[in-house]
């Protein structure tokens, strides 16, 4: 990676984050900003697209994602942490990169389908979202976004317009941002799909000791596996794959071993993976509650962030008008 390196990334509020959400993006993040300049911003434009009829929820979820940034460790002298809506450039280069990018990039978006319910119309800004991905990265000239592997195509879109801007405009302005994928594995949830608000499988960052207990209690194990003498197969449990998120290899290996051998049993093993996550959940969860609970300092911090985003996002524009002759 180049020295100017910059890493852009946003997270949407759209609800109380979870361990998948901690123990991933966010744990990336936070490894990210030891090495580079890092905007980190709460993506609520991108939320009004994708819920417009729980808008009224957006604030309050601001206010907890926020929190949990700054639970889990983001500093902001380090990181710019921001919120996408007090920083209006975003909705600037949007309308500007609007203007140049064709319909059928947008059209082929596969994640498209997915997002969009098959009884309503496509709203016009959910067809634009990676336009207005493009113009949260290139604001900042971004090189490097931690990214899962479902948003890589948005990514692509993002370089694309980068380069019709510079082509159009025969200029070297926007650099061509990279993914950086996330090597901490995606965690399962507490029915062994993938941790997701939308499967109500989570274990959540608001979750108390007891909840965290219960809920590793449900979890499914290897179904062949009875009695604590009976062999059973790790790799189709799903304690064993969430544990997995929290532990080293030897840790890992061992309880393998152990229960292969029939010498761990699951009620054994649900409890110690509920006390793991326990120790990691506890320290965050105080903090995460002392700033809900201080909502000055919180909203303090985002100021702070936002003026800090803006004051970058200002001069990108205005080198951007001069480009384009406005
Ligand atoms: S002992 Fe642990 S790893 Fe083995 S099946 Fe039971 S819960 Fe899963």
């Amino acid at each position: 990676m180049a020295n100017n390196d910059v890493v852009v990334s946003g997270i949407r509020p759209t609800g109380v984050p979870h361990l998948g959400n901690l123990r991933g993006a966010l744990q990336q993040w936070v490894d990210l900003q030891e090495k580079y300049p890092c905007f980190y911003f709460i993506a609520d434009w991108h939320a009004l697209f994708g819920l417009e009829e729980r808008s009224r929820e957006i604030k309050e979820n601001t206010k907890k994602v926020l929190a949990t940034l700054l639970a889990v460790g983001l500093d902001p002298e380090k990181s710019t942490i921001f919120i996408q809506s007090q920083v209006p450039e975003h909705l600037t280069l949007f309308t500007i990169f609007s203007a140049i990018t064709p319909v059928g990039w947008l059209e082929r978006n596969p994640t498209l389908k997915d997002m969009v319910r098959a009884e309503e119309p496509l709203p016009y800004g959910l067809l634009g979202y990676p336009v207005l991905q493009a113009a949260d990265i290139l604001l900042y000239k971004g090189t490097m976004v931690p990214v899962g592997k479902d948003q890589q195509p948005h990514l692509e879109i993002s370089r694309e317009i980068a380069r019709r801007f510079n082509s159009l405009f025969g200029v070297e302005f926007f650099p061509e941002p990279q993914a950086v994928l996330n090597e901490y594995p995606v965690l399962p949830g507490t029915d062994g799909r993938k941790m997701s608000k939308s499967y109500s499988n989570v274990i959540s960052i608001e979750d108390d000791r007891e909840t965290v207990r219960f809920k590793v209690r449900q979890m499914i194990t290897d179904p062949q596996k009875i009695r604590k003498s009976d062999p059973g197969h790790p790799d189709i449990c799903s304690v064993f794959q969430l544990e997995k998120g929290f532990v080293d290899s030897a840790y890992s290996k061992d309880i393998y071993d152990r229960c292969v051998q029939g010498l761990l049993g699951c009620v054994e093993h649900k409890n110690m993976l509920a006390d793991i996550i326990w120790q990691y959940l506890e320290p965050i969860r105080e903090k995460y509650f002392y700033y809900l609970e201080h909502e000055e300092e919180l909203w303090k911090i985002a100021s702070y962030g936002n003026e800090k985003a803006t004051k970058v996002a200002k001069e990108t524009m205005r080198e951007v008008l001069d480009i384009i002759g406005l």
